[in-house]
């Protein structure tokens, strides 16, 4: 089948044009005057609400797609806080608001956490992440639509050009 005749479909790498806006319209992130984004579709590769609206996209197709926070990075969780005692921390680390971390549990598990705010002895840490909470209004333009290669498949990414 010709390049131009393909959609999007699980196994094919898609090649986006994006521009991600918050509701108040502010732009978080964009690929204009940048490369598109290369993914191969079905691997959950991007978040799962903008994958699932890209099937049947054709090259040159435009769509803009609202994904929900259940669809996106999940509803901001009141409960996911810490707070932790300053001398927790290496010294060597100088701890600002909005500092991203990683902290692990006593069984060494490793999670993603924000500085969300620091007090005299201690430092609240916000377990959510960043864009917990938000719709992403994404305005998409697929660029290019191609079978991966064998090796793609095999590593499960894209490969550069
Ligand atoms: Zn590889």
């Amino acid at each position: 089948m010709a390049d131009n005749l393909l959609t999007v479909a699980d196994g094919l790498v898609v090649s986006m044009e994006y521009t991600l806006r918050l509701d108040d319209g502010e732009v978080l992130d964009t690929s204009t005057g940048g490369e598109p984004l290369e993914f191969i579709q079905g691997q959950g590769q991007i978040i799962p609400g903008l994958e699932r609206a890209l099937y049947g996209m054709g090259i040159g197709d435009e769509m803009k797609v609202a994904v929900t926070p259940e669809d996106g990075y999940g509803e901001h969780d009141p409960e996911a806080y810490e707070e932790v005692p300053t001398n927790a921390f290496p010294t060597d680390i100088e701890l600002e608001s909005g500092m991203e971390l990683q902290v692990s549990d006593q069984a060494g598990e490793v999670y993603q956490a924000y500085v969300a705010e620091i007090r005299p002895d201690t430092v609240l840490l916000d377990f959510n992440h960043p864009l917990a909470g938000e719709t992403l209004n994404f305005e998409v333009k697929i660029a290019g639509l191609r079978a991966a290669t064998a090796e793609e498949t095999e590593h499960g990414h894209v490969h550069g050009h």
